[in-house]
């Protein structure tokens, strides 16, 4: 079933809490980041309080390397909500130091032809305004090859 997938909240903008403000801001500071518990190194996405591995409540933002792989994608043609020129690629992408936390995106500078799963990308940020201030909505872009290693 792609409808998980083709229907995403992306361009909506998340309401941010003191748990996900790391993840939607760091785009500010070229940064994803997502909690990762202290005592046993586990990325907690979405973002919880405790660790679910070891109950833990030492857990903090740290960034990763914003590198991803193209799990699975569906080009949408349709009109549905406002958001970007169409057609664009909303896809799932799985996070390079830990492929078991999974995004919903869009994949952005390249034709939506081009786009395969298992494609090496990149995070790069769509700043939104949201009232007083803004997030930084995580988007992927193709993985420059001088950028690899
Ligand atoms: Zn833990």
């Amino acid at each position: 079933m792609s409808g998980d997938v083709a229907s995403p909240p992306f361009r909506i903008l998340p309401r941010i809490t003191d748990l996900n403000r790391p993840f939607w801001t760091g785009g500010e500071h070229g940064e994803l980041r997502f909690l990762r518990c202290r005592d046993c190194g586990t990325r907690l996405h979405p973002p919880v309080p405790v660790c679910h591995v070891d109950h833990s409540r030492n857990v903090h933002p740290e960034a990763v390397s914003g590198r991803a792989t193209v799990a699975t994608f569906t080009i949408n043609h349709q009109m549905w909500m406002p958001g970007p020129e169409l057609p664009y690629v909303v896809a799932i992408v799985e996070i390079e130091e830990d492929p078991t936390i999974r995004l919903t995106t869009n994949i952005v500078g390249c034709e939506p032809g081009d786009v395969y799963i298992g494609m090496p990308v990149e995070v790069v940020f769509e700043r939104q305004p949201d009232g007083d201030g803004a997030v930084w909505l995580p988007l992927f872009r193709p993985r420059r090859e001088a950028e690899v290693g």
